[in-house]
């Protein structure tokens, strides 16, 4: 499929063709139609997939059509969480609008308000804001919302993780009944459902597979395993298999701070990144995970999103997530360019019936991998953590780590470091967490 095939304008064409876009993205292909039609939208996609021209270029096409419009208020209005988006939706409505006749304006807090009343007073068509400042230009009578006609959520999602839910609801009672809405996420949790519903009717969904998620280049396997031996389990993995750079996802923002310091404790470096993170600590964890200095990233499914942190070797699931669609995400951070990735889930029993859901929406089965000591007996029926561990003092041991030389075998770093015992861990814990990195004891 072309650009042009989706019924755009010659000046977007032309605007595609000069930024080099040769054929529209899967998000695209579908949105554009859609939008231009004048459908509402719920689109599950991420940063990546060319959500922003998703909406862009079939939203000003519909501008480019009214020919009659002389009022000064603005017609389309797009939400982002963050100023940084604000300023990449602004660049692409300007780099496709090139050849329009059209003013947009990027509004955000932390800024002085003073250039951005200028450009209202002078008539805006596109307004693309933050909540808390929108609605503060709002309340001073700087902005009449009364004439949009195109309502765009973006990653409504982190809008929702940011605490944004009541600041969305005051821009939505501005805007008039008669509208289009386009909401965009890259994960659909029970709250954005509700958020989605109240306020979008009968709209077309679409739910794109992030770039590199092609299912034959990523190599998914399970291991059932005990809830208490998971952060046990993947520290060995790490070590005996060598991994030297780890995305680990967890469910709560809580389970990812936790598994950090214990991760730690095990020698192995490790950045916590979460929504309760400030934006300087998410960017010191993400820069010391691409060079190198931290071995594991522990995230939360929402501070994921959005990074530049893809086409890495090994994603974890350490919890499985319980929307369906957020495992698809998560897995398609690996899988390198040409590459096989690996993406694998712990899955303890209470976890199963999440399992289940994932493997309906792939439409398939994850291959299962038995790890000697760690193998959950799934027949049994028993709560996992009831179970008897099969290791001695009452803790389960791979079988190699049971071999000569296993009393030092702490090097995660040199693919031999074991799962420690109770004596060692608070030995290390004395000593200082993170003390040695695995591989140098
Ligand atoms: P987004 O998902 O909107 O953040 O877009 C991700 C990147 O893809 C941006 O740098 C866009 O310029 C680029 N892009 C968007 N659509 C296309 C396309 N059809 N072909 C190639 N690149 C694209």
């Amino acid at each position: 499929m072309s650009f042009s095939e989706l019924g755009l304008n010659e000046g977007l064409l032309n605007a595609v063709a000069r930024l080099g876009y040769s054929t529209p993205t899967p998000i695209q292909q579908r949105a554009i139609p859609a939008v231009i039609e004048g459908r509402d939208l719920l689109a599950a996609a991420q940063t990546g997939t060319g959500k922003t021209a998703a909406f862009t270029l079939p939203i000003l096409q519909r501008l480019s059509c009214q020919t009659d419009h002389r009022s000064k208020n603005p017609r389309v209005l797009v939400l982002t969480p963050t100023r940084e988006l604000a300023a990449q939706v602004g660049e692409s409505v300007r780099e496709y609008g090139g050849d329009m006749r059209l003013r947009s304006t990027i509004i955000f807090g932390g800024v002085s308000a003073v250039p951005q009343l200028k450009a209202l007073r002078q008539g805006v068509d596109v307004l693309i804001a933050t909540p808390g400042r929108l609605l503060d230009h709002v309340q001073q009578g700087n902005i009449d919302l009364s004439e949009i006609q195109v309502f765009v959520l973006d990653e409504a999602d982190r809008m929702l993780d940011m605490g944004f839910i009541h600041d969305i609801r005051k821009v939505i009672k501005r805007l008039p009944e008669r509208r289009q809405n386009l909401l965009f996420s890259a994960t659909f949790s029970p709250e954005i459902r509700k958020l989605a519903k109240s306020f979008i009717e009968n709209p077309v969904e679409i739910d794109v597979a992030p770039r590199n998620s092609t299912a034959e280049l990523i190599d998914q396997k399970l291991i059932y395993v005990a809830k208490h031996q998971k952060r046990e389990l993947l520290s060995w993995m790490i070590g005996k298999n060598n991994w030297q750079q780890v995305l680990v996802f967890t469910r709560t923002k809580h389970g990812a701070n936790r598994l950090c310091q214990q991760l730690e404790m095990d020698g192995l470096t490790s950045a916590a990144l979460h929504g309760n993170k400030s934006q300087g600590a998410r960017t010191k964890a993400l820069q010391g995970f691409k060079t190198g200095a931290v071995r594991v990233l522990v995230a939360t499914d929402i501070a994921a999103r959005g990074l530049d942190i893809d086409q890495l070797p090994h994603v974890i699931n350490y919890e499985l997530p319980n929307v369906p669609a957020d495992y698809v995400h998560r897995i398609g951070r690996t899988g390198r360019a040409g590459l096989q990735g690996e993406a694998l889930s712990l899955v303890s029993t209470d976890e199963r019936p999440f399992l289940r859901d994932i493997q309906k929406l792939l439409n398939r089965q994850i291959p299962e991998l038995k790890i000697e000591g760690y193998y959950l007996k799934e027949d049994k029926g028993e709560p996992a953590d009831q179970q008897k561990p099969a290791g001695r003092h009452g803790r389960p041991a791979p079988r190699d780590q049971q071999k000569p030389g296993r009393r030092n075998a702490r090097g995660a770093g040199n693919g031999q470091h074991a799962p420690q015992s109770r004596r060692k861990k608070s030995n290390r814990r004395r000593q200082g967490a993170g003390g040695q990195r695995p591989g140098s004891a």
